[in-house]
């Protein structure tokens, strides 16, 4: 498949079988935390950048092969950049709602919301997330690094206008990156704008997978939880903390720590193998130091190469098998 990805687990959507409407990587934002890489297209212009009609065809024969025997909970409108540049994405909505009983979202950046035409193609939807990041013009450049024609307030105006409009499910996103849109002003400023926009969730996250700039580092736990708090106060809606909190104080000791990359490429090779707990990898492989071998394990999640899975309540890591959603998903 071409732009159909997954079905992946999502812990906000369930099984989200993803569908790409721009490769990569067309945007309207160069985010310092961007996954897919740098924006090589940094554009407002709307196009039907890829053939609707083969996107169609490829969900036709996704149904057609009983959606390959998979549990799909919703299909996820997505792109390796922006989906709502692609000019058919209400059309795609559309579709998707005729041949199936399944929800439809969309994981937007929101910079586009300011156009009427968008708002009413995404209307369509059941679940929109969009993201916003900084209410203050030069944090909002320093992290999302915006095409000239993005105007920071007209996207908060869009947001609120879209909230105003749409019936369906609509939760921001906002990601904080240590040093960069997480100061007092930024959180008191995101606050007035999420009070304004009056999502009925709000949700936070920080820089967990590997990002494009590598001066893109996540926040602390004491952070997250005092933007969670300062978003809180005056909205009625709720504060979600997306983020894995234990993952990130495991990533903060990985930084701590010297990594040692023989250790690490052990590691990688027992996990080929089979799936392993923390504990059972610092035992197998003779490491004792439990820090030093979370630092290691940290560093293989942080390049992709492996993952963390539950299993019985417990946590495993193994080789990574699925593609992720360029949306921290
Ligand atoms: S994170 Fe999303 S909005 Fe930001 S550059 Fe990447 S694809 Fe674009």
């Amino acid at each position: 498949m071409k732009y159909l990805f997954g079905p992946v687990f999502s812990r906000r959507l369930g099984y989200s079988l993803g569908i790409d409407l721009l490769p990569p990587k067309i945007c309207s934002l160069n985010c310092v935390y961007c996954e897919v890489g740098p924006t090589t297209e940094l554009t407002c212009e709307r196009k039907e950048y890829v053939p609707t009609a083969e996107i169609l065809q490829e969900i036709d024969r996704f149904l057609a092969s009983g959606a390959a025997g998979r549990p799909i909970d919703v299909y996820t409108l997505t792109a390796m950049g922006e989906p709502t540049l692609h000019t058919r994405i209400g059309e795609i909505i559309a579709y998707l709602h005729a041949r199936t009983d399944k929800k439809v979202a969309v994981l937007t950046n929101g910079t586009l919301f300011f156009d009427p035409k968008v708002r009413a193609e995404l209307s369509a939807a059941d679940i929109v997330i969009p993201s916003l990041d900084a209410a203050r013009q030069e944090s909002f450049e320093r992290v999302n690094q915006p095409a000239a024609a993005v105007n920071l307030e007209q996207v908060i105006e869009g947001l609120v206008l879209f909230r105003r409009q749409f019936h369906g499910e609509f939760w921001l996103e906002v990601l904080l990156v240590r040093d960069m849109n997480d100061s007092q002003e930024d959180l008191a400023a995101l606050q007035q704008a999420v009070r304004r926009i009056d999502p009925a969730r709000v949700q936070l996250n920080t820089v967990a997978r590997p990002p494009m700039d590598g001066r893109a580092r996540p926040v602390t736990r004491e952070k997250m939880e005092q933007a969670a708090a300062i978003l809180a106060d005056g909205y009625a809606g709720q504060v979600e903390i997306l983020v894995d909190l234990q993952a990130i104080e495991q990533k903060e000791l990985g930084q701590g720590k010297q990594l040692q990359p023989k250790l690490v490429e052990e590691i990688a090779g027992l996990l080929q193998r089979r799936p392993c707990p923390i504990e059972e990898i610092d035992k197998a492989l003779h490491v004792q130091d439990l820090e030093l071998t979370r630092a290691c394990v940290q560093a293989l999640v942080n390049a992709g190469r492996i993952e963390k899975l539950v299993h019985n309540n417990k946590e495993f890591y193994q080789l990574a098998t699925v593609r992720s959603d360029p949306r921290k998903d």
